[in-house]
């Protein structure tokens, strides 16, 4: 086995799954004992960010909450700048929004104005692809910016979802896939 291989075992592994949260039917990923390993915090980071290694990435978008957590540590990793990607009325400058519907209702998401440069080369970053309504909604911030998104990368990728298709033709890199 490759330590790749063996490092993507261990981190499916280690992630709960909690059925009934945070409402009937929802069976949640919890990526916690992932984050509290030291040997699998660093694994995950690395392999979510390797795959855009060789790519010029100038910003990380981080989608809060959980991408903060991988964001922030992958743009370092490719030396690039963080940028946070915020629900509504949590960032305290001038904000671009965008609002996209969820199962029941709808969400909003922003982003500062001054954040992604035109012409900036953009990952976004979350914990979990299942729709890709909300990575969808945050390429169109990425474009509202006149930014370019080289890709998505996530821990987590639940196929059966198919947000992958839904977020074509962007590159979508998962580590972990259920
Ligand atoms: P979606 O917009 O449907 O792709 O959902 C992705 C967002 O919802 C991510 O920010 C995830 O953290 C969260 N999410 C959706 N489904 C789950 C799940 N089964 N377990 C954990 N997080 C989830």
């Amino acid at each position: 086995m490759t330590t790749t291989t063996a490092s993507v075992a261990a981190i499916r592994k280690a992630i709960r799954d909690v059925p009934d949260f945070p409402k009937p039917g929802i069976l949640f990923k919890d990526i916690t004992p992932v984050l509290h390993d030291p040997r699998l915090l660093k694994s995950a980071i690395t392999l979510m960010a390797q795959p855009f290694e060789v790519e010029r990435i100038d910003v990380v978008l981080g989608i809060e909450a959980r991408g903060f957590i991988f964001g922030s540590a992958i743009a370092s990793y490719l030396h690039a700048g963080f940028v946070p990607v915020r629900k509504s009325g949590k960032l305290p400058w001038r904000t671009k929004t965008v609002s996209y519907a969820l199962e029941y209702g709808e969400d909003t998401l922003q982003i500062h104005t001054d954040a992604v440069a035109e012409g900036a080369h953009v990952l976004i970053v979350d914990d979990l692809l299942a729709t890709g309504g909300t990575a969808g909604a945050v390429l169109k911030l990425v474009e509202e910016c006149r930014g370019h998104v080289a890709g998505l990368s996530v821990l987590v990728e639940l196929e059966f979802l198919k947000g992958r298709e839904r977020l074509s033709p962007c590159r979508v890199a998962s580590v972990v896939q259920y």
